[in-house]
């Protein structure tokens, strides 16, 4: 069986005061949830970067895991404003986001560049979260397959099909991110499955085994429909994990 994760991606919000608080009702609310025998679900939380250690500290004692937004693929060296795995995992990371589509849109990252950065990341130990996805142009044109598995080809030719079993994936489809609109429980398993048959066809073991979650716009409130499909293996959450209440409550929705 696969462990659930439910990831929460603050993205360039919140101060540190604001995150005190949104930690503490996190950390006090978590205490309470109860999974059923045998349920497992991992919880991570990804801060903006100056933050890193700041959450680290609040959460020490608690099993909630550490990760990275973004990071540069190079060890080190001139590259004023970037972050390197090394330093990620020095801060206490355990994961980062990788190929989230605001870095590809807006900041113009390549299928090449992300590539890089997941084996920069599995090179200092860090699981990177992988986010693959479609416009809505490109899923009205009927081009959400192809779109979806480009992006995975781009980081399986680099870094080669073992380096998926240390690795989760996060099907997010674009105009589903921050937009209120989710996908449908049916439209987000069929890209899952999808995913998942494609790494199978490389190596079964590993399609079995790899964590695929699902992203855009995830809340309390659709959590539980999208968590019993097959193959949604958790959640990436942006505007709801900000919510200490929405967050715990979809972790929560874990316990079915
Ligand atoms: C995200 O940023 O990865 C995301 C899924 O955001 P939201 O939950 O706000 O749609």
């Amino acid at each position: 069986m696969r462990k659930g994760l439910v990831a929460a991606n603050w993205k360039m919000n919140g101060l540190s005061q604001s995150n005190d608080a949104l930690l503490d009702a996190i950390i006090s609310g978590l205490k309470v949830v109860e999974l059923p025998e045998g349920a497992q679900a991992e919880t991570l939380i990804c801060p903006p970067a100056i933050y890193l250690q700041q959450v680290r500290e609040k959460l020490e004692g608690s099993w909630i895991q550490l990760g990275g937004q973004n990071v540069h693929p190079a060890k080190s060296g001139a590259f004023t404003g970037e972050i390197s795995a090394g330093m990620l995992s020095d801060t206490g990371c355990t994961h980062v986001i990788i190929g989230h589509s605001e870095r590809r849109e807006l900041f113009g990252e390549t299928d090449r560049f992300i590539a890089e950065k997941f084996s920069a990341a599995q090179s200092c130990n860090l699981i990177p979260v992988l986010c693959v996805g479609e416009t809505q142009a490109q899923r009205e044109a009927g081009s959400t397959a192809e779109t979806v598995l480009g992006q995975l080809y781009a980081v399986l030719g680099h870094a080669g099909i073992d380096a998926f079993k240390q690795a989760i994936i996060a099907y997010e489809p674009v105009w589903a991110i921050g937009t209120g609109l989710t996908a449908s429980p049916d439209q987000a398993q069929e890209v899952h499955s999808l995913i998942r048959k494609t790494i199978s066809e490389q190596d079964e073991s590993v399609g079995e085994q790899i964590r695929i979650i699902y992203g855009g716009s995830v809340k309390a409130a659709n959590a539980a429909t999208l968590f019993a499909q097959p193959d949604i293996d958790g959640a990436l959450v942006g505007g709801a994990s900000l919510v200490a209440e929405e967050f715990v409550s979809i972790c929560a929705s874990f316990a079915g």
